[in-house]
């Protein structure tokens, strides 16, 4: 797998980062960086790899047990190299402590979650790569918010490691375990933070001293539809897994769901989403919350099983899941006898479909809940819902 890292070297500085822009950490830099970056602040260049160690196979930070580094130089390369660039708010414990949630403080304020989920035989963090969210999906918490800022790969990379150690620390229910999978479905588009995404991917999956060596085919990267990154993510030659989140099996009511969708249609989507599996060999999976009355009628899933069939056999799952509650949201789920048409719909159609399991919404850290404890935006909530009927009305009339 090319895993192939150049362009110029982010400016390393103690200095305190500027305004919207978090301080360069070694989890930003490739190898030959990490090794430049050495040289320039005086260290000699091995001593990237003993970081890198530490850093990526021990998910350590502390300088006090870094006892193979000069004990004069390391709290000095540690303050240099690994500021501190996420702060715990708090943790929130659902599913009988097999779902954490937990709400961390960026360094200039912007808020941030992650989800970290234990399974029968693997574990999930389901990390953000945006503080907030710029694409307005009327249903979704995170999209009322709007957009903070985009993440840098080491505050991407950092959520990992940190869920890593919570993992291995034993913070879930039962035994200590290990971190198999990782979702880029926390707050956030991560096609829209595509740079730093990039780099981030590159960090979690080469192997060590690189990177921490997860399976890619364990990383999931899922998009709301920008079609022109889904085809960048396929260049990156990664066997990651594409998540797209569909929703909606036509324009009419896709376009007011989702409003990006108003730049790329279903079909270039879906396309997209071919095309993807046909260079990368990954099923993908498309997302679709099911809302009550809204986009689960049985005539839209023949509509959304002719429309994946059309494009292949084979090549894709669906993974509806039931409308969590969001804050102002006049929706709700669809009712479990309309979710079993549904799913039966799609499976008689021969579309392997899965409903997906739902963690964590009772401390609102399920799909489309995460808002960093921001309640603003009910308002916004509302009226985003009644547009979206007005809309369809409209479309349908
Ligand atoms: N922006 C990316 C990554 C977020 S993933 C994306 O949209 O794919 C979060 C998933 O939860 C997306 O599939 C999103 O559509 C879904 N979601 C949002 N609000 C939801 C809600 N209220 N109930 C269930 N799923 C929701």
């Amino acid at each position: 797998m090319p895993i192939v890292e150049s362009g110029p070297i982010p400016q390393f500085t103690m200095a305190p980062a500027r305004k919207g822009k978090p301080p360069t950490h070694f989890a930003d830099l490739d190898s030959a960086q990490r090794k430049q970056a050495m040289k320039e602040q005086g260290y000699p260049a091995f001593r990237a790899d003993q970081l890198a160690r530490h850093y990526f196979e021990r998910h350590e930070t502390d300088a006090a047990v870094m006892s193979d580094l000069p004990a004069a130089q390391r709290t000095q390369l540690v303050a240099e190299f690994f500021p501190p660039l996420l702060h715990k708010v708090r943790d929130l414990t659902a599913d009988h402590g097999n779902t954490i949630k937990s709400v961390w403080r960026l360094f200039d304020g912007a808020m941030i979650e992650t989800v970290l989920m234990r399974y029968p035989n693997r574990a999930t963090l389901c990390i953000s790569s945006q503080a907030g969210c710029g694409m307005a999906c009327p249903f979704c918490a995170t999209g009322q918010g709007g957009l903070t800022r985009n993440l840098s790969a080491a505050e991407i990379v950092e959520q990992v490691r940190l869920g890593m150690v919570a993992a291995e620390r034993g913070d879930l229910a039962g035994e200590a375990t290990r971190v198999t999978n990782i979702v880029f479905m926390g707050m956030g588009e991560p096609l829209s933070n595509w740079r730093q995404v990039r780099i981030a991917l590159h960090r979690l999956i080469e192997p060590p001293p690189s990177g921490f060596g997860l399976s890619a085919r364990g990383i999931t990267v899922s998009t709301v539809g920008m079609v022109p990154l889904i085809d960048k993510l396929a260049d990156e030659g990664f066997p990651v897994t594409l998540a797209v989140s569909l929703h909606a099996p036509d324009d009419e009511l896709r376009n007011p769901l989702i409003p990006l969708n108003s730049r790329f249609s279903v079909a270039q989507l879906l396309d997209a989403a071919r095309r993807y599996f046909e260079r990368t060999g990954r099923r993908v999976s498309i997302e679709y919350a099911l809302i009550r009355d809204m986009n689960d009628h049985k005539w839209r899933a023949q509509m959304l099983a002719d429309e994946l069939n059309k494009r292949g056999r084979g090549w894709v799952h669906v993974n509806p899941i039931p409308l969590n509650p969001t804050p102002g949201s006049i929706w709700t789920a669809s009712t479990p006898q309309a979710q079993r048409v549904f799913v039966d719909t799609l499976v008689a159609a021969g579309i392997p479909t899965t409903i997906r399991d739902t963690r964590g919404s009772d401390i609102d850290g399920a799909c489309g809940q995460l808002a960093a404890e921001v309640k603003r935006g009910s308002d916004r909530a509302k009226k985003a819902a009644q547009a979206v009927a007005a809309a369809v009305k409209e479309a349908t009339a």
